[in-house]
Protein backbone atom coordinates (compact mmCIF):
# COMPACT_ATOMS: atom_id res chain seq x y z
CA UNK A 1 0.00 0.00 0.00
CA UNK A 2 2.88 2.67 1.06
CA UNK A 3 4.35 1.90 -2.30
CA UNK A 4 1.04 2.67 -4.18
CA UNK A 5 0.95 5.45 -2.60
CA UNK A 6 4.56 6.53 -2.59
CA UNK A 7 3.91 5.51 -6.67
CA UNK A 8 0.82 8.01 -6.68
CA UNK A 9 3.23 10.63 -4.75
CA UNK A 10 5.46 10.30 -7.71
CA UNK A 11 3.02 10.23 -10.21
CA UNK A 12 1.61 13.40 -9.26
CA UNK A 13 4.99 14.99 -8.97
CA UNK A 14 5.42 14.11 -12.44
CA UNK A 15 2.27 15.14 -13.61
CA UNK A 16 3.15 18.65 -12.21
CA UNK A 17 6.49 18.64 -13.26
CA UNK A 18 4.98 18.23 -16.65
CA UNK A 19 2.46 20.79 -16.14
CA UNK A 20 5.04 23.30 -15.24
CA UNK A 21 7.03 22.46 -18.11
CA UNK A 22 3.98 22.71 -20.27
CA UNK A 23 3.07 26.35 -19.55
CA UNK A 24 7.02 27.10 -19.52
CA UNK A 25 6.66 26.21 -23.05
CA UNK A 26 3.09 27.75 -23.51
CA UNK A 27 5.09 31.34 -22.42
CA UNK A 28 8.09 31.28 -24.71
CA UNK A 29 6.16 30.21 -28.11
CA UNK A 30 3.59 33.42 -27.19
CA UNK A 31 6.75 35.68 -26.85
CA UNK A 32 8.47 34.16 -29.90
CA UNK A 33 5.21 34.96 -32.03
CA UNK A 34 4.76 38.51 -33.53
CA UNK A 35 2.21 40.68 -32.18
CA UNK A 36 -0.51 40.64 -34.64
CA UNK A 37 -0.25 36.68 -34.66
CA UNK A 38 -0.54 36.65 -30.94
CA UNK A 39 -4.70 37.27 -30.62
CA UNK A 40 -4.91 34.55 -33.19
CA UNK A 41 -2.37 32.12 -31.22
CA UNK A 42 -3.93 33.13 -28.23
CA UNK A 43 -7.08 31.96 -29.25
CA UNK A 44 -5.82 28.92 -30.39
CA UNK A 45 -3.93 28.08 -27.30
CA UNK A 46 -6.84 28.98 -25.32
CA UNK A 47 -8.60 26.28 -27.59
CA UNK A 48 -6.77 23.62 -28.66
CA UNK A 49 -3.72 23.67 -26.24
CA UNK A 50 -0.41 24.91 -26.07
CA UNK A 51 0.88 21.76 -28.09
CA UNK A 52 -1.63 22.68 -30.88
CA UNK A 53 0.56 25.87 -31.31
CA UNK A 54 2.56 24.43 -34.24
CA UNK A 55 0.11 25.16 -37.27
CA UNK A 56 -0.09 28.66 -35.31
CA UNK A 57 3.74 28.98 -36.15
CA UNK A 58 3.43 27.80 -39.48
CA UNK A 59 0.72 30.45 -40.29
CA UNK A 60 3.45 32.87 -39.26
CA UNK A 61 5.21 32.95 -42.16
CA UNK A 62 2.84 33.94 -44.88
CA UNK A 63 0.67 35.82 -43.02
CA UNK A 64 3.43 38.39 -41.62
CA UNK A 65 3.99 41.75 -42.60
CA UNK A 66 6.48 43.07 -44.61
CA UNK A 67 9.62 44.39 -41.90
CA UNK A 68 8.28 42.59 -39.08
CA UNK A 69 10.96 41.80 -36.41
CA UNK A 70 11.04 38.39 -36.45
CA UNK A 71 14.87 36.95 -37.60
CA UNK A 72 13.73 35.03 -40.91
CA UNK A 73 11.27 38.95 -41.74
CA UNK A 74 14.89 40.52 -41.03
CA UNK A 75 16.57 38.45 -42.90
CA UNK A 76 14.27 38.68 -45.88
CA UNK A 77 14.61 42.01 -45.03
CA UNK A 78 18.05 42.15 -45.93
CA UNK A 79 17.66 39.84 -48.73
CA UNK A 80 15.72 42.86 -50.29
CA UNK A 81 17.72 45.65 -49.49
CA UNK A 82 20.42 43.65 -50.97
CA UNK A 83 18.44 42.64 -53.96
CA UNK A 84 17.40 46.24 -54.45
CA UNK A 85 20.78 46.91 -53.99
CA UNK A 86 21.54 44.85 -56.77
CA UNK A 87 18.84 45.94 -58.68
CA UNK A 88 20.44 49.11 -58.37
CA UNK A 89 23.81 48.35 -59.50
CA UNK A 90 22.26 46.28 -62.24
CA UNK A 91 20.17 50.00 -63.29
CA UNK A 92 23.31 51.64 -63.02
CA UNK A 93 24.82 48.84 -65.24
CA UNK A 94 21.71 49.26 -67.37
CA UNK A 95 21.87 52.72 -67.77
CA UNK A 96 25.66 52.79 -69.38
CA UNK A 97 24.27 49.97 -71.74
CA UNK A 98 21.59 52.56 -72.58
CA UNK A 99 24.25 55.22 -72.91
CA UNK A 100 25.34 53.27 -75.59
CA UNK A 101 22.22 52.47 -76.97
CA UNK A 102 21.42 55.54 -77.15
CA UNK A 103 23.54 55.99 -80.42
CA UNK A 104 21.04 55.09 -83.13
CA UNK A 105 22.53 55.42 -86.62
CA UNK A 106 20.92 58.20 -88.84
CA UNK A 107 18.18 56.54 -90.95
CA UNK A 108 17.50 57.86 -94.90
CA UNK A 109 14.28 56.84 -96.96
CA UNK A 110 15.49 58.32 -100.05
CA UNK A 111 16.70 55.88 -102.59
CA UNK A 112 16.25 52.83 -100.17
CA UNK A 113 15.10 50.75 -103.15
CA UNK A 114 18.30 50.94 -104.72
CA UNK A 115 19.79 50.01 -101.47
CA UNK A 116 17.15 46.88 -101.08
CA UNK A 117 18.35 45.93 -104.71
CA UNK A 118 22.21 46.61 -104.00
CA UNK A 119 21.76 44.11 -100.57
CA UNK A 120 19.74 41.32 -103.09
CA UNK A 121 23.01 42.02 -105.22
CA UNK A 122 25.22 40.83 -101.88
CA UNK A 123 23.33 38.60 -100.88
CA UNK A 124 23.31 36.38 -104.29
CA UNK A 125 27.05 36.17 -103.23
CA UNK A 126 25.67 33.95 -100.48
CA UNK A 127 26.38 36.53 -97.78
CA UNK A 128 23.58 35.94 -95.75
CA UNK A 129 24.00 38.02 -92.06
CA UNK A 130 21.18 39.64 -91.69
CA UNK A 131 22.66 42.00 -89.63
CA UNK A 132 25.08 42.67 -91.79
CA UNK A 133 22.73 43.09 -94.81
CA UNK A 134 20.68 45.73 -93.02
CA UNK A 135 23.88 47.93 -92.45
CA UNK A 136 24.38 47.76 -95.98
CA UNK A 137 20.15 48.56 -96.50
CA UNK A 138 20.69 51.35 -93.66
CA UNK A 139 23.50 53.52 -94.81
CA UNK A 140 22.76 55.69 -98.04
CA UNK A 141 26.15 54.89 -100.16
CA UNK A 142 24.94 57.90 -102.47
CA UNK A 143 25.57 60.25 -100.05
CA UNK A 144 29.47 59.28 -99.67
CA UNK A 145 30.17 59.47 -103.81
CA UNK A 146 31.10 62.44 -106.25
CA UNK A 147 28.05 64.05 -107.89
CA UNK A 148 28.99 62.55 -111.10
CA UNK A 149 28.83 59.31 -110.33
CA UNK A 150 25.32 59.59 -108.23
CA UNK A 151 23.73 57.42 -110.95
CA UNK A 152 25.88 54.17 -110.63
CA UNK A 153 25.48 54.99 -106.66
CA UNK A 154 24.48 51.47 -105.64
CA UNK A 155 26.39 49.32 -108.46
CA UNK A 156 28.46 46.64 -107.20
CA UNK A 157 31.14 48.61 -108.12
CA UNK A 158 33.87 50.76 -106.65
CA UNK A 159 33.81 54.34 -107.64
CA UNK A 160 36.46 56.72 -107.41
CA UNK A 161 36.49 60.04 -104.98
CA UNK A 162 39.06 61.59 -106.07
CA UNK A 163 43.19 62.19 -105.31
CA UNK A 164 42.80 58.36 -107.52
CA UNK A 165 41.23 56.50 -103.92
CA UNK A 166 37.99 54.55 -104.74
CA UNK A 167 35.09 54.05 -102.36
CA UNK A 168 35.09 50.21 -102.22
CA UNK A 169 32.38 48.10 -103.47
CA UNK A 170 29.68 47.45 -101.82
CA UNK A 171 29.97 43.29 -101.49
CA UNK A 172 33.74 43.82 -100.43
CA UNK A 173 32.26 46.73 -97.61
CA UNK A 174 30.06 43.56 -96.74
CA UNK A 175 32.09 41.04 -95.90
CA UNK A 176 34.91 42.74 -94.93
CA UNK A 177 32.41 43.58 -92.03
CA UNK A 178 31.01 40.46 -91.49
CA UNK A 179 34.67 39.21 -90.86
CA UNK A 180 34.62 41.32 -88.03
CA UNK A 181 31.71 39.83 -86.13
CA UNK A 182 30.99 43.16 -84.32
CA UNK A 183 28.92 43.74 -81.18
CA UNK A 184 27.49 46.84 -79.60
CA UNK A 185 30.78 46.92 -77.68
CA UNK A 186 33.34 46.62 -80.03
CA UNK A 187 36.18 49.55 -80.34
CA UNK A 188 36.92 49.42 -84.09
CA UNK A 189 39.92 51.14 -85.82
CA UNK A 190 39.63 51.40 -89.72
CA UNK A 191 42.58 52.35 -91.60
CA UNK A 192 41.80 54.32 -95.02
CA UNK A 193 38.79 56.37 -94.33
CA UNK A 194 38.33 57.53 -97.99
CA UNK A 195 34.60 59.01 -98.24
CA UNK A 196 33.67 57.55 -95.01
CA UNK A 197 31.18 54.99 -96.38
CA UNK A 198 32.49 51.89 -94.15
CA UNK A 199 33.45 53.79 -91.07
CA UNK A 200 29.42 54.78 -91.42
CA UNK A 201 28.64 50.88 -92.17
CA UNK A 202 30.52 49.87 -88.54
CA UNK A 203 28.60 52.81 -86.53
CA UNK A 204 25.38 49.89 -87.55
CA UNK A 205 27.49 47.68 -85.21
CA UNK A 206 29.13 50.00 -82.30
CA UNK A 207 29.46 53.59 -81.62
CA UNK A 208 33.02 53.12 -81.01
CA UNK A 209 34.25 53.54 -84.35
CA UNK A 210 38.19 55.47 -85.07
CA UNK A 211 39.42 56.32 -88.47
CA UNK A 212 42.38 57.16 -89.93
CA UNK A 213 42.92 58.35 -93.58
CA UNK A 214 46.74 59.60 -94.76
CA UNK A 215 44.99 62.22 -97.42
CA UNK A 216 44.50 65.45 -96.05
CA UNK A 217 41.22 66.48 -97.45
CA UNK A 218 40.24 63.24 -98.18
CA UNK A 219 40.08 63.27 -93.78
CA UNK A 220 38.95 66.62 -93.75
CA UNK A 221 35.43 66.12 -96.26
CA UNK A 222 34.78 62.53 -95.01
CA UNK A 223 34.66 64.06 -91.12
CA UNK A 224 32.50 67.07 -92.33
CA UNK A 225 30.13 64.32 -94.62
CA UNK A 226 30.04 62.00 -91.56
CA UNK A 227 28.35 65.04 -89.31
CA UNK A 228 26.84 66.45 -91.66
CA UNK A 229 24.89 62.92 -92.11
CA UNK A 230 24.46 62.31 -88.64
CA UNK A 231 27.26 59.76 -87.88
CA UNK A 232 28.35 61.82 -85.24
CA UNK A 233 30.28 59.10 -83.22
CA UNK A 234 32.66 58.27 -85.53
CA UNK A 235 36.27 59.95 -84.86
CA UNK A 236 38.22 60.87 -87.77
CA UNK A 237 42.39 61.15 -87.83
CA UNK A 238 44.06 62.44 -90.44
CA UNK A 239 47.45 60.70 -90.08
CA UNK A 240 49.85 57.66 -91.27
CA UNK A 241 47.73 54.57 -90.78
CA UNK A 242 50.58 52.33 -90.66
CA UNK A 243 51.07 53.23 -86.90
CA UNK A 244 47.43 52.74 -86.37
CA UNK A 245 45.60 54.78 -82.88
CA UNK A 246 47.63 53.85 -80.59
CA UNK A 247 45.85 55.84 -77.58
CA UNK A 248 42.96 54.61 -78.51
CA UNK A 249 44.07 50.95 -78.06
CA UNK A 250 43.85 47.92 -78.01
CA UNK A 251 40.39 47.20 -80.78
CA UNK A 252 38.76 44.46 -81.12
CA UNK A 253 38.38 44.91 -84.45
CA UNK A 254 40.72 46.50 -87.38
CA UNK A 255 39.46 47.06 -90.79
CA UNK A 256 41.65 48.18 -93.45
CA UNK A 257 41.00 49.49 -96.68
CA UNK A 258 43.99 49.96 -98.58
CA UNK A 259 46.47 47.19 -99.29
CA UNK A 260 49.87 46.66 -97.36
CA UNK A 261 52.55 45.01 -98.46
CA UNK A 262 52.91 42.86 -94.95
CA UNK A 263 50.65 43.29 -92.05
CA UNK A 264 51.82 46.61 -90.07
CA UNK A 265 52.99 45.33 -86.55
CA UNK A 266 51.59 48.19 -85.27
CA UNK A 267 48.37 46.88 -85.81
CA UNK A 268 49.08 43.86 -84.51
CA UNK A 269 50.16 45.32 -81.19
CA UNK A 270 47.08 47.24 -81.57
CA UNK A 271 44.80 44.20 -82.00
CA UNK A 272 43.06 43.21 -78.64
CA UNK A 273 42.98 39.95 -77.25
CA UNK A 274 40.01 37.86 -78.88
CA UNK A 275 40.00 40.74 -81.43
CA UNK A 276 39.93 39.98 -85.49
CA UNK A 277 41.43 42.10 -88.52
CA UNK A 278 40.34 42.15 -91.90
CA UNK A 279 43.18 43.29 -94.31
CA UNK A 280 44.45 43.14 -98.16
CA UNK A 281 48.00 42.02 -98.18
CA UNK A 282 50.17 42.42 -101.25
CA UNK A 283 51.80 45.25 -103.98
CA UNK A 284 49.88 47.60 -105.81
CA UNK A 285 50.24 45.29 -109.28
CA UNK A 286 50.33 42.26 -107.41
CA UNK A 287 47.73 39.60 -106.96
CA UNK A 288 46.44 40.77 -103.03
CA UNK A 289 44.50 38.54 -100.59
CA UNK A 290 42.27 39.69 -97.99
CA UNK A 291 43.42 38.35 -94.91
CA UNK A 292 41.85 37.81 -91.40
CA UNK A 293 44.06 38.33 -89.00
CA UNK A 294 42.85 37.20 -85.09
CA UNK A 295 45.03 37.22 -81.56
CA UNK A 296 43.12 34.74 -79.12
CA UNK A 297 43.09 35.12 -75.59
CA UNK A 298 46.56 34.12 -75.33
CA UNK A 299 48.12 36.77 -77.69
CA UNK A 300 49.08 34.38 -79.74
CA UNK A 301 48.07 35.56 -83.57
CA UNK A 302 47.40 33.73 -86.48
CA UNK A 303 46.41 34.70 -90.22
CA UNK A 304 44.68 33.28 -92.94
CA UNK A 305 44.09 34.76 -96.25
CA UNK A 306 39.81 34.99 -97.41
CA UNK A 307 40.05 35.77 -100.75
CA UNK A 308 41.74 37.57 -103.54
CA UNK A 309 41.11 41.44 -103.99
CA UNK A 310 42.46 44.52 -105.23
CA UNK A 311 42.69 47.66 -103.25
CA UNK A 312 44.40 50.97 -103.34
CA UNK A 313 47.49 50.90 -101.83
CA UNK A 314 48.28 51.53 -98.69
CA UNK A 315 50.81 54.53 -98.70
CA UNK A 316 53.35 56.09 -96.63
CA UNK A 317 52.59 60.05 -97.67
CA UNK A 318 49.99 62.39 -98.25
CA UNK A 319 49.61 62.64 -101.91
CA UNK A 320 48.02 66.23 -101.70
CA UNK A 321 51.11 67.65 -100.01
N1 LIG B 1 37.08 52.84 -96.75
C1 LIG B 1 36.95 53.87 -97.75
C2 LIG B 1 37.65 53.52 -99.04
C3 LIG B 1 39.05 53.54 -98.86
S1 LIG B 1 40.09 53.65 -100.26
C4 LIG B 1 35.51 54.19 -98.02
O1 LIG B 1 34.63 53.56 -97.44
O2 LIG B 1 35.28 55.11 -98.79
C5 LIG B 1 41.59 53.55 -99.34
C6 LIG B 1 41.91 54.78 -98.56
O3 LIG B 1 43.06 54.49 -97.79
C7 LIG B 1 42.26 55.98 -99.40
O4 LIG B 1 41.44 57.05 -99.06
C8 LIG B 1 43.71 56.24 -99.08
O5 LIG B 1 44.05 57.58 -99.11
C9 LIG B 1 43.82 55.67 -97.70
N2 LIG B 1 45.18 55.33 -97.28
C10 LIG B 1 46.20 54.84 -98.01
N3 LIG B 1 47.29 54.67 -97.24
C11 LIG B 1 46.94 55.05 -95.98
C12 LIG B 1 47.64 55.11 -94.77
N4 LIG B 1 48.92 54.76 -94.64
N5 LIG B 1 46.97 55.54 -93.68
C13 LIG B 1 45.68 55.93 -93.77
N6 LIG B 1 44.99 55.91 -94.91
C14 LIG B 1 45.60 55.46 -96.00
Amino acid sequence: MARERRCAKGLGKWALAIGALLLVAAALLFNSIPGDLRGEVQEENREGGPEESAPASEAEAPDRAPGEPSDPGETQGADKEQGDAKEEEQGAGEEEEVEEEEWSPPRFEERQAERDKMVRVIRAYGLADQAVLDAMAAVPRHKFVLAKHQSHAHDDTPLPIGYGQTISQPYIVAEMTRRLKLTKDSRVLEIGTGSGYQAAVLTEFTPQVYTIEIIKPLADSARRRLKGLGYTVVKVRHADGYYGWAEEAPFDAIIVTCAAGQIPPPLIKQLARGGRMVIPVGGPFATQTLMLVEKDEEGKVRSRSLMGVRFVPLRRRDVSE
